[in-house]
């Protein structure tokens, strides 16, 4: 047996580490999915899932990557055009995928790494009807957290409804899904859930499933109709990731016994030392900052922008050389920033020493 790896040693912004009684979940035999034995054990998973999201609607579990929900997302919303908000490589994505669906896709963009102003928002939709709008809520290519409650108070302002991406925000960062009013909200296993890739997990209004029961283009596997269907159940419309739901079931348990208060609070507590992290740096003379904004900084992951002669690669290859996996930049910030997934099971004992790791890496990086 290969000796196991000392846990808080890989902090890549997605996938993030997974505990290993969850890991070894894995190994258990196989169920029928059609019997009383998989239903209980998705009950179990259900009832972990609405504790996470905040919600008495049903949560729907994907044997996809996130990336199948969001194509759900928009593939079963209400017709009409699209206002997507961009300000990173995700959002961009969930643009990419409202026009690979035939929408006719508006992009209203900002730099990556900020946020959108509300004002900007709320003329974009009082100029045009849309139908939906796409936001993501944590930003994982930039760090950058939007404001989604806001955001849905003014789009229900004009009567679209608002799409969210939470893939790196459930289960790390604050999220009401009820409360909020959400319409449709989706997350995926190996973010801040600390699963491993391969579920994804969503959670849709009641008025939007009404809508998309009159939708003649659902497709077939992300049918939303069809998985609220079946969750309401217990069950999934084809055959599931079993294996996966062996290790949800033991995960949503501890996500459950710490609270889901007590989660954000430690969320943001990491956050909070990697800023103060970087201001010791910066007082270090090393020009290292966080690249978003002060009020709109994720809990779960940072991007921080390094001196000019430092690519993220450079930092990422360094800090391994002392057993930590960080992320380097992404999309059109590969060069320019590196990143910190500070989310799932991680604690801020295990973070310290992973910055310890990249201050020794960024000393050593401008000593050349
Ligand atoms: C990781 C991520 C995705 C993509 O998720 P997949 O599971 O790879 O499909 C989408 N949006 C955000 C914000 C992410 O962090």
């Amino acid at each position: 047996m290969t000796e196991a790896l000392q846990f808080d040693t890989f902090f890549l912004p997605g996938p993030t580490e997974v505990p290993s009684d969850v890991l070894a979940a894995m190994s258990r035999p196989m169920m029928p999915h059609r019997g009383a034995e998989f239903e209980s054990l998705f009950a179990r998973i259900q009832s972990g899932l609405q504790f996470v999201f905040r919600t008495r609607r049903p949560v729907y579990v994907s044997s996809s990557s996130a990336t199948g929900l969001m194509e759900a997302a928009v593939r079963c919303a209400p017709p009409g055009p699209v206002l997507a908000l961009v300000n990173g490589a995700f959002s961009a994505r969930f643009a990419a995928i409202a026009r690979a669906c035939d929408r006719d896709t508006q992009v209203l963009e900002v730099p990556p790494g900020s946020v959108h102003e509300h004002s900007a928002i709320d003329e974009a939709l009082a100029a045009r009807t849309f139908a939906a709008m796409t936001v993501v809520h944590s930003e994982t290519s930039t760090g950058a957290l939007a404001d989604i409650a806001t955001l849905a108070r003014i789009a229900h302002a004009h009567e679209t409804i608002i799409l969210v991406d939470s893939v790196s925000g459930v289960g790390g960062a604050l999220v009401e899904t009820d409360e909020w009013d959400l319409d449709f909200v989706l997350t995926g296993s190996q973010k801040a859930l600390a699963l491993p890739p391969g579920l994804s997990f969503a959670v849709a209004s009641e008025s939007y499933v009404r809508h998309a029961r009159v939708s003649s283009a659902r497709g077939v596997y992300f049918d939303v109709v069809e998985m609220e269907e079946f969750a309401k159940k217990n069950q999934t419309p084809s055959t599931p990731a079993i294996s996966l739901l062996y290790a949800a079931d033991v995960q949503l348990e501890r996500v459950r016994a710490e609270g889901m208060e007590v989660r954000w609070a430690r969320h943001q507590g990491m956050r909070d030392s990697v800023i103060r992290w970087t201001i010791e740096c910066q007082n270090a003379g090393l020009a290292v900052a966080i690249l978003a904004p002060e009020d709109a900084r994720s809990p779960t992951v940072s991007a921080i922008t390094l001196p000019v002669r430092i690519s993220g690669d450079m930092i990422a290859n360094k800090v391994a050389e002392r057993g930590f996996v960080v992320g380097n930049g992404y999309g059109a910030l590969k060069d320019r920033t590196f990143r910190i997934g500070h989310m799932g099971e991680h604690r801020p004992e295990g973070l310290a020493r992973c910055l310890d790791a990249c201050g020794w890496a960024l000393a050593e990086c401008s000593r050349v």
